[in-house]
């Protein structure tokens, strides 16, 4: 089993607040961490939370708003200055090589690491054993590139009596059996297809950025086990996210329902709100498995069929959602 955390390290939109920072969401699975978008003072973000400088790193950048690439700078520059010798990925919309390699000529500073800048398109952009990262463009006033974390399929639970009744002793060849290698047991082989069950799911992440909600998206999205879509807005303020190419609480809400999403986390409120509390009310009506991000909320996310996230820190309000 491998434990997949998510800390909320900015939840504002355009500028930060006394308590919001700004966009960025760190998923830290086994060990890896990934990072999606960096508003400026990610940096500190990531000094608060203890994520580390040196750590096997992943940054994902949605768009080319200021709010949600500015972060990248600092973050560069300290990994170089904590003496940073890993590579460092980073993914995003064309004009980031560019951003980058002009910012480090006129801001003068070097960077002591490799540092890999990949160009994203729609489709698979990442892949290892264990997960995929997708990407799909949404509807902003910039190009906008929603992404997902989708883990690959798991082995089946292994079946004691099975293997007992194929003459599997117990002790190593269960291990094996269990790892995915068939065995030999008096010279007949036991294949792990004979003790194992079904496959099962692993977790889908989403991360909208800035965008509409579009059909797209919502096939995107598909059942995703933890959705997490752009709130900027309230209900009364529907004409602005439509002007502005954002999306209201509730729209997050229609989304994360018709995609037959589990979770909703609702993040990068605007400033002119002071409580969001109404926010999530609105999504709630939607889609009732709904929470509202604040700065610093953590949660471990289980497999899909292994029950609901776990909220870390939680106290007072927020114990009782
Ligand atoms: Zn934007």
């Amino acid at each position: 089993m491998v434990e997949l955390k998510i800390i909320f390290l900015g939840t504002s939109a355009a500028t930060p607040t006394k308590s919001r920072g700004l966009s960025s969401i760190a998923i830290i699975r086994d060990g890896e961490l990934l990072i999606f978008d960096a508003g400026e003072g990610t940096q500190h973000a990531i000094a608060v939370a203890k994520l580390g400088l040196n750590r096997e790193t992943k940054i994902f950048i949605t768009h080319m708003h200021g709010d949600h690439c500015v972060g990248l700078l600092g973050i560069i520059q300290s990994m170089s200055m904590a003496g940073r010798v890993k590579p460092l990925d980073v993914y995003g919309p064309e004009p980031l090589g560019g951003f980058l390699r002009e910012s480090a000529k006129y801001l003068r500073f070097g960077v002591n690491f490799p540092l890999r800048v990949h160009q994203v398109h729609e489709g698979v952009i990442h892949e290892t054993r264990d997960y995929k990262i997708l990407v799909a463009q949404g509807e902003h006033s910039t190009p906008n590139f929603s992404y997902v974390l989708e883990e690959k399929k798991r082995r089946g639970v292994f079946n004691p009596a099975k293997a007992l009744k194929y003459g599997v002793p117990t002790g190593e060849l269960w291990s094996r059996l269990q790892s995915g290698e068939s065995v030999k047991v008096k010279n007949r082989s036991v294949k792990p297809s004979q003790v194992l069950g079904a496959e099962r799911s692993g977790r889908k992440i989403g991360i909208s950025g800035d965008t509409r909600p579009t059909p797209k998206l919502e096939k995107f999205f598909s059942k995703c086990t933890l959705l997490i879509f752009d709130s900027t807005y309230s209900e009364r303020h529907q004409y602005l996210a439509k002007e502005r190419l954002h999306s209201t609480a509730k729209e997050a809400a229609k989304i994360a329902k018709s995609s037959r999403s589990n979770l909703l986390i609702l993040t990068h409120f605007s400033s002119r709100y002071s409580e969001v509390n109404s926010l999530e009310a609105e999504a709630r009506q939607i889609h009732p498995n709904t929470i509202a991000a604040y700065d610093m909320m953590r949660l471990i996310v289980p497999y899909p069929d292994q029950g609901e996230a776990k909220f870390l820190d939680i106290s007072g309000e927020q114990a009782n959602r």
